[in-house]
């Protein structure tokens, strides 16, 4: 399953390492593409700097083969979704009163899963288009330099060939033969 999700990840244009931590920390296409909404503007490096702090916060991540449960805390309202982020709960908060919850941490339906993607399509589009926009101009940019080098190059060349033309004999061969019988 997780490989599949990969896939579909993958298949909407992230790079596969951000796809892969995202399948990893949000288990399961749901929470990946929730990490990955969090995640959206950070690079790799800071999200992997913050993953540490994260956890310190949210207690561990849901572990392969973990089966998510619905734990609420009765004292202050926060519901868990696995037996170790409660314990961690209870751990920093000295909350003690966990319950299990009736109510499920709903996953999304197809329905809202659909839209999920398409927002998150329709952002990254956005980003990618503005990012489009920057190479284009910064392209522009290197071609008006290009072209100025180019000019400034032909505008010296020329300089020097005239400098040269002027001083140099007209026929190098003869000139030497010349400094030859000169020098001879
Ligand atoms: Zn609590």
């Amino acid at each position: 399953m997780a490989s599949s999700d990969l896939d579909q990840l993958i298949e909407m244009g992230f790079d596969q390492e951000r796809a892969q931590l995202a399948v990893s920390k949000g288990g399961g296409i749901q929470g990946a593409l929730e990490w990955l909404e969090v995640n959206q503007d950070k690079s790799l490096e800071e999200i992997k700097a913050a993953a540490a702090e994260q956890e310190s916060e949210e207690g561990p991540a849901l572990q392969p083969g973990e089966v998510p449960r619905s734990l609420v805390c009765n004292e202050c309202g926060k519901k868990f979704r696995s037996q170790a982020q409660a314990e961690f709960h209870a751990s920093k908060s000295e909350h003690v009163d966990f319950a299990e919850s009736t109510e499920e941490i709903a996953p999304l339906t197809e329905e809202q899963k659909k839209q999920k993607l398409e927002d998150l399509r329709e952002k990254l589009a956005a980003k990618r288009a503005v990012q489009g926009e920057q190479e284009k101009a910064d392209k522009k940019r290197n071609e008006v330099w290009n072209l100025l080098l180019l000019k400034l190059f032909i505008v010296f060349s020329n300089i020097i060939l005239r400098k040269s033309k002027g001083r140099a004999p007209r026929n190098p061969r003869t000139s030497r033969r010349n400094s030859i019988r000169n020098n001879g």
